[in-house]
């Protein structure tokens, strides 16, 4: 079983109240797909132009990431520069430049349609929905979004809802979705718009799932200290995808083990730069923390 994973794969340029770093590798696919490397192996989809660092395609591949789907294409590479406030759960986005990523529609081979996991990361819904018509009958799609889709492109995205299996997204986004300020209230109405799972995401306090069990409550793991959560939503979405590719069983009864997993891999994300830390750890790091938060739920 195999996971395809969508989305941008970036230079991002990150300014927090501590520390500057311009051009890290970045984009939603480049944190989902490391995330979900620990546990499947994903087939990235996306384009990067021509000033891509080839050290960054080494480390994609250090990682085992398929790159069938990568395309390199003359222009730049998707570019996202953000400030965060001392409050690091406060961000702003400086620039975004779409680049390479405007105009890409991609042609999937075979083998790729036929991916059963589909992880349809932060982009244009427009895009995400181009690569869903492509796939053939697939057995979970779960899709994330932002703030900027929602302003910009609410109509696609409105479409492309109830063709998911499972949405993501953080709470002000629910908020903003639903048109319902509380998060818990703004669920039912999403799940209207389509999507049976729904999973928002709280930051440093955690995730909630609501599917057809109800909801499931997930503590963030508590850190000492952050220093760029950039990149943190879309290493949880990958990480919770990539355990539940790799296990057997219904996705009703691995979801919740899925979603702690992808809550430990977005821990990792959140202690160095981009994908500084991500691309340091083992396997074995993540499930010794994934034991550290169970002992930390159960009483
Ligand atoms: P997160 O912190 O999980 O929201 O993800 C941040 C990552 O998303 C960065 O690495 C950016 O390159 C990427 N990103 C920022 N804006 C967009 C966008 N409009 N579409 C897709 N990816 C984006």
């Amino acid at each position: 079983m195999s996971l395809l994973v969508l989305g941008t794969t970036a230079l991002d340029s990150i300014k927090t109240p501590h520390a500057e770093n311009p051009r890290l590798l970045g984009g939603s696919a480049s944190h989902a797909a490391v995330a979900a490397s620990f546990f499947t192996t994903p087939h990235l989809i996306g384009a990067v132009g021509d000033d891509f660092p080839r050290k960054y395609i080494n480390l994609y591949r250090k990682h085992g990431l398929n790159l069938d789907g990568l395309q390199q294409l003359s222009g730049q590479t998707f570019h996202w520069s953000g400030e965060y406030e001392q409050n690091m759960n406060n961000r702003r986005t400086l620039d975004t430049v779409l680049g390479v990523i405007e105009n890409f529609s991609p042609t999937l081979t075979a083998a790729q349609t036929r991916l059963p996991y589909v992880l349809l990361a932060n982009c244009a819904p427009d895009l995400q929905a181009n690569v869903l018509d492509q796939m053939r009958r697939p057995k979970f799609v779960v899709a994330d979004t932002m703030d900027l889709w929602l302003n910009i492109a609410r109509a696609p995205l409105l479409k492309l809802l109830p063709r998911l299996d499972c949405l993501v997204l953080n709470d002000s986004e629910a908020a903003q979705l639903a048109e319902e300020d509380n998060p818990i209230a703004a669920l039912p109405r999403i799940h209207k718009l389509g999507p049976k799972y729904v999973i928002v995401k709280k930051g440093e306090h955690g995730a909630i799932l609501s599917g057809p069990r109800g909801l499931f409550v997930a503590p963030a793991y508590p850190l000492k200290k952050v220093v760029d959560p950039t990149g943190a939503g879309d290493s949880f979405i990958g990480g919770l995808m990539g355990h539940l590719t790799s296990q057997k069983g219904s996705i009703e009864k691995n979801l919740r083990s899925a979603l702690i997993h992808g809550t430990i891999t977005a821990s990792y994300c959140c202690e160095a730069f981009g994908l500084k830390k991500t691309t340091k750890i083992k396997k074995a790091d993540i499930t010794k923390r994934v034991r550290e938060l169970s002992k930390m739920v159960k009483w």
